[in-house]
């Protein structure tokens, strides 16, 4: 029976991979890595320099330095915040996240949130879009972690915090490597494709259910916990 649902942040509850994506595809391509937005959904999750290695291993033929995978990092930060302050410095909500997380509360279970955000504002930021739902005591985000996802490392250290096992638990991930890091520590994961990437890359890492939208999850969740209680 399930007693707590493990909530992922970035392209879950916040609508915040599109800055991402755009930052990730302008600066790359600058430096001669052709990457498009999508592809940064695809690898949403990996480390700076875990993502930009991916690329010039394709067209260099070899990792990046340090010192370029800082200066890439270094410009996508730049981007992504131009861009975040031309729409008003916030990612929006998710829409339906508001209605997952109410189902969710409406049936007693707890909420934990799953990130590998280190902002600071992070509860704050919760408090105001999400009011009552997340308590610092049951989140786990980047400044928790050593190894963060696709590691199971950050889930299963979530389990431990609220006290409960994977059997009585359920993750809501919308990136590949959020699942993979779900699956492996022995949830059953809820993927919500809630960007461009090819909905069978959530399945094949081993996702049980799959929706297009936060808004579809809640129209079924009740179905998916009813069944599984
Ligand atoms: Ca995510």
């Amino acid at each position: 029976m399930v007693r707590g649902v493990l909530f992922d942040m970035d392209g879950v509850l916040f609508d915040s991979m599109p800055g991402h994506a755009y930052a990730w595809a302008k600066v790359m391509t600058q430096y001669g890595l052709p990457m498009k937005e999508s592809d940064a959904f695809e690898h949403e999750g990996r480390t700076g320099i875990g993502t930009i290695s991916i690329f010039t291993q394709r067209y260099w033929g070899r990792d990046a330095t340090e010192e370029e995978a800082q200066e890439l990092y270094r410009k996508k930060t730049i981007v992504f915040n131009e861009y975040m302050s031309a729409r008003g410095g916030e990612a929006p909500e998710m829409p339906g996240a508001a209605d997952v997380l109410n189902k969710v509360r409406a049936r007693g279970l707890m909420r934990v949130l799953v990130t590998g955000s280190a902002q600071q504002s992070l509860l704050t930021r919760l408090e105001r879009h999400y009011p009552g739902h997340f308590t610092p005591a049951l989140m786990v985000t980047g400044d928790d972690v050593r190894y963060g996802k696709p590691n199971p490392e950050p889930y299963l250290m979530a389990l431990q915090k609220a006290g409960i096992t994977a059997d009585e638990a359920l993750v809501v991930e919308n990136a590949p490597l959020g699942v993979r890091a779900a699956v492996a520590a022995g949830i059953k994961t809820i993927a919500v494709n809630t960007g461009p990437i090819d909905p069978q890359l959530l399945l094949n890492e081993g996702a049980t259910w799959l929706f297009p939208s936060m808004a579809a999850l809640a129209e079924n969740l009740d179905t998916i916990l009813t069944n599984d209680e």
